[in-house]
């Protein structure tokens, strides 16, 4: 079961894919924030790049490596996800946030 902070950050303001009363489902995005961010870190580092909603639309270049930790553990990966199959849509948003987080706070 989703945490409910979390699903309003994450799937709520992120994600294009989010639906009301599917909380059960986890995408793998979701999971990897949830257990490695405090609510505190997730609110701080989204305010500090000033996220915005509309990332939910974009569709990130393919980074293996991302792909490899999230989308290859993740229950989308196998049910059929648009952007792990092809990049046809967008990620969910825990993916993006995770992609952008890792291009503007990891990156040499
Ligand atoms: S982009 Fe798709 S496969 Fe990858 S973590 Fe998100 S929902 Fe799962």
């Amino acid at each position: 079961m989703k945490e409910t902070i979390y699903t309003e950050i994450i799937c709520k303001g992120f994600c294009k894919y989010y639906k009301e009363g599917s909380e059960e489902l986890h995408c793998n995005g979701y999971v990897f924030l949830r257990d490695n961010f405090t609510l505190r870190e997730l609110k701080t580092m989204i305010e500090m790049l000033r996220l915005k909603r509309d990332i939910k639309y974009k569709i990130p270049e393919r980074d293996k490596g991302l792909t490899s930790l999230l989308c290859r553990k993740c229950d989308f990966f196998v049910e059929g996800c648009d952007y792990a199959d092809n990049q046809s849509g967008p990620p969910c948003g825990g993916f993006l946030i995770v992609n952008l987080f890792a291009e503007h706070l990891f990156q040499p």
